[in-house]
């Protein structure tokens, strides 16, 4: 039998490379690189390889299952589920509001089409709050590019393939990527003297280990670091002047308040020694191009989302932004990030992107407060795993009125469920990634299924198409005209529906809110090969077409902005590989800052004052009760993220080891291989010990993606490796964002 290589992507970063799978029977049985791939162009990293213990998990659910009062489930059939879901759902929200119905999830690394399709449900509902791990980790520096650049979604995309200098805040691309081809372009930059690869990183990662500068700061004072890296590039006058004068705004500010940093002093407060920060510094000014890329090591540690102003500032300041290797502003086919600001109905807590921070959920539902949280709808998310203080979170998602959750297996929140519904799985169904990222070529990739689904279970469209049409929110006499402009599509092609559409959304806001599902009934049964999840896209191609016109065009998509947008959305349907959808010259930058003025605004009063009490503040302070700063949730070769349920995938660490170093080791009496308690004033795990000299003295760290409970070969659950989460507490977040200090757990650690 000839074999049939499929084309999808990986789904277990936000990279989402291009793969062909050899798919046998329903096993994914072997994974390669797709070369077609416009981004990833054949690369794909080894964790790409397991992608079966994801589709063929013991755990997957087949079956709609509802509570019972003694908290075990029984199978009920989909139109149970959704005809009791609907009616639990409607009583919340008639009784208390819509407002009291909170939405978490959206999709994992690689399921985004739920998000659009669930916004049809959270309508018809009214539910207007929403969270997902963005808000664990990216809201603080969306909020900064807010104020730097205009809007919170004003996303910057680094060009490392280009970069003199490449720099790495909190960040181990080695092993996290985060940018396409990770480990092959830090190689091409390590390998070239004439480019300069920087760590800023409390651990000797990979990536520190090619690294020409390694500023191994001491965990928890990237503040400084970054500060004293500023202070000097404005104390020693290596500012790009010309630059500021021309885009920028509030530079004085900036300034005053950086030419008092006590360079060296910060320097040595951070662990590092002044003469390299000034080296470095002077490296990056003097730089024809730098990119910057931070990430998790700094946005979930203390002054998380001053990090990433001084971040931004460096490659500002030093004029790295708008040119090629530096910083741009990249483009959007579809965006994750929602454009409400605000606060919480509970504790008034800032709204960034649409999203309340993930961390105070537990206060806003238990409390008495007259608008607290009485149900929750999680999709494609796993909150009483991955939110810092699992116990409490467990104990929130208890008192809920109503918790249904969407997922392809049987996760920690769903056993807490009262309905769980079974979602296909990512290879069984139209998918694609919003994770569209890229400058100045950015690429958008629809995926075609590679197996039908497995028995039991809907594609999430189907599933938010069900609850709408059982809540009431559509009727059937509301669609005439649109299925009617559908049915010409085969003859006179999609324009006269596009203007039938809009007339339609115009007449009834009531229906547009309902504009994905709508779009689902009447353009879905109308797209080739039964893509009718992608209907959703069709919309996202024609705003795409009027908002930049010209970088649709560049990628090859001509005509008036209806037809190019036609174009495009057929490309995207065709395509097995995905589609550059959007070319870019570099001036393009600066139509996409928002700001009125059009310039970047460095003037940032709450963060200059932060950066201001830095100088009052000890960073070394020692706990004498928790002496350790733990990193709760480190990747490693041997993790991924909670889509793998089945430990058996790790060939090494299977059991998750805690990182401790050599010193702390020999002074704890702790060899490789023995057990340790962690203990946080949260709680305490036991884990295997790996004594290594790639951690600080006083630094320990444990894997990320363990913990989760699986089902055995005997069909008895097991949970293998600590929970990070089961150690952190919620109220150690940033005061701004909310953002956990995941990477910065005060813990004691001993011999067992
Ligand atoms: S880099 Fe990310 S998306 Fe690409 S193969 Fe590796 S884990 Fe998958």
């Amino acid at each position: 039998m000839a074999e049939s290589w499929k084309k999808t992507a990986c789904i277990l970063c936000s990279v989402n490379c291009g793969i062909e799978v050899l798919v046998e029977e329903r096993n994914l049985v072997r994974i390669r690189g797709d070369k077609a791939h416009p981004t990833s162009a054949g690369y794909a990293c080894e964790k790409a390889q397991q992608l079966d213990w994801y589709q063929n998990g013991r755990d997957r659910l087949t079956s709609p299952l509802r509570r019972r009062p003694d908290g075990s489930f029984e199978p009920v059939d989909w139109d149970t589920a959704i005809g009791e879901i609907a009616e639990r759902l409607s009583r919340v929200r008639d009784t208390f509001g819509g407002d009291t119905i909170l939405y978490y999830g959206g999709g994992g690394q690689g399921n985004h089409l739920p998000g659009p399709y669930a916004m049809a449900t959270r309508a018809a509902l009214g539910s207007v709050y929403a969270s997902n791990a963005l808000a664990q980790e990216k809201t603080g520096e969306f909020w900064v590019d807010g104020r730097l650049f205009g809007r919170q979604r004003c996303h910057t995309s680094p060009d490392f393939e280009h970069a003199e200098v490449a720099v790495f805040i909190g960040k181990n691309p080695w092993q996290s990527h985060g940018f396409p081809r990770a480990r092959a372009v830090l190689r091409e930059i390590a390998r070239d003297p004439q480019r300069t690869l920087v760590v800023i990183d409390p651990r000797r990662t990979e990536t520190a280990d090619l690294a020409d500068y390694h500023l191994q700061v001491a965990p928890g004072t990237d503040a400084f670091c970054l500060a004293a890296l500023l202070g000097a590039v404005v104390q020693e006058n290596l500012v790009d002047h010309a630059f500021l004068a021309e885009h920028a705004t509030g530079f004085e500010a900036l300034r005053d308040a950086l030419a008092t940093v006590p360079v060296d002093d910060f320097a040595e407060r951070a662990g590092v020694d002044p003469g390299i920060v000034r080296e470095v510094a002077r490296r990056i000014a003097r730089a024809s191009s730098v990119s910057m890329l931070e990430d998790l090591g700094i946005q979930q540690a203390p002054h998380s989302t001053l990090n990433s102003y001084l971040e931004k500032s460096l490659y500002l300041l030093t004029g790295n932004f708008a040119h090629r290797g530096a910083m741009n502003l990249h483009s959007r086919l579809a965006s994750l990030l929602g454009t409400r600001e605000g606060t919480t109905p509970v504790g008034g807590h800032r709204i960034i992107t649409s999203l309340i921070p993930a961390n105070v959920i537990p206060d806003e539902i238990l409390t008495d407060h007259p608008k607290r949280f009485r149900a929750m709808f999680v999709e494609s998310a796993n909150p009483a795993h991955s939110l810092a203080d699992s116990s409490r979170m467990r104990e929130a998602l208890a008192a809920l009125d109503t918790l249904v959750v969407v997922d392809v297996a049987m996760t920690e929140t769903a056993r807490l469920a009262h309905y769980v519904l079974p979602a296909a799985s990512q290879f069984e169904k139209w998918e694609a990634t919003f994770f569209n990222l890229e400058f100045p070529r950015n690429s958008f990739h629809l995926r075609a299924p590679l197996l039908e689904p497995l028995a039991g279970t809907l594609p999430e469209p189907e599933i938010h198409r069900r609850l709408v049409r059982a809540l009431g929110a559509l009727r059937d006499e509301d669609l005439v005209p649109l299925h009617e402009a559908a049915a010409l599509i085969p003859t006179a092609g999609r324009l006269p529906y596009a203007a039938a559409f809009q007339r339609v959304m115009a007449a009834s806001p009531k229906l547009a809110a309902l504009a994905p599902v709508v779009l689902y009934e009447t353009l879905g049964p109308m797209l080739p090969d039964g893509a009718a999840s992608a209907a959703v896209l069709w919309g996202a191609a024609h705003q795409f077409a009027a908002r930049s016109p010209e970088s649709l065009r560049r990628a090859g998509f001509n005509g008036p902005a209806p037809v190019a947008a036609e174009k495009l959305f057929d490309a995207i349907l065709s395509s097995r590989s995905g589609v550059t959808f959007s070319v870019d010259e570099y001036a393009e930058t600066w139509n996409r800052l928002e700001t009125a003025d059009r310039k970047i605004h460095l003037d940032v009063p709450e963060m200059l004052d932060e950066l201001r009490s830095l100088e009052r503040e000890s960073p070394a302070a020692a706990d004498a009760e928790f002496p350790f700063v733990l990193a709760a949730g480190e990747r490693r070769t041997s993790t991924a993220n909670t889509i793998f349920r089945d430990p058996s995938w790790r060939r090494k660490d299977a059991g998750g080891a805690l990182r401790i170093s050599t010193p702390d080791a020999e002074r704890l009496g702790l060899a490789d291989g023995a057990m340790a308690r962690v203990t946080t004033r949260r709680g305490a795990a036991e884990a295997v010990v790996e004594v290594t000299d790639t951690l600080r003295p006083g630094h320990a760290t444990l894997p990320n993606g363990l913990g989760t409970s699986h089902r055995g070969e005997d069909g008895r659950d097991v949970v293998s490796g600590v929970a990070p989460n089961e150690l952190t507490a919620s109220e150690d977040r940033d005061w701004l964002a909310g953002t956990p200090w995941h990477k910065h757990v005060r813990a004691r650690i001993e011999a067992v």
